[in-house]
């Protein structure tokens, strides 16, 4: 089961159905789970790409922030247009229990949904 964490100072702004938490809980939430999933080499591997993965210098970590606004600018002006982010395909207003919404035409294939 997917865990995601989030660094204490982060907003959480989507709705999953994985394990949501704040890093302060990682090693809590880790030790609930007991069973063994993967090898010793598996871990070792995991471990180095995590590694590598790491953005730990200024420059890579202001292009990866960038990145993710403009990827959010991006989808804003696909949904305006009425353009499923996801898929492309069409966004459609639907009637909600809690007020109208846009969903995407290839529901139940695409699950992309966005409030008005
Ligand atoms: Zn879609």
């Amino acid at each position: 089961m997917p865990i995601i964490v989030f660094a204490i100072d982060a907003d959480l702004k989507v709705k999953t159905n994985a394990r949501v938490i704040y890093s302060v809980k990682l090693l809590k939430t880790i030790k609930e789970f007991s069973a063994e999933t993967i090898t010793e080499q598996q871990k070792e591997e995991i471990y180095s790409k995590l590694l590598a993965l790491n953005v730990r210098d200024k420059e890579s970590r202001t292009q990866h922030v960038e990145g993710i606004h403009k990827k959010k600018a991006e989808a804003a002006n696909q949904v305006s247009a009425n353009s499923c982010p996801k898929c492309g395909g069409e966004l459609i207003t639907r009637k909600g229990k809690y007020g109208d919404f846009k969903g995407c035409k290839n529901y139940p294939k695409c699950k992309f949904t966005i409030t008005n």
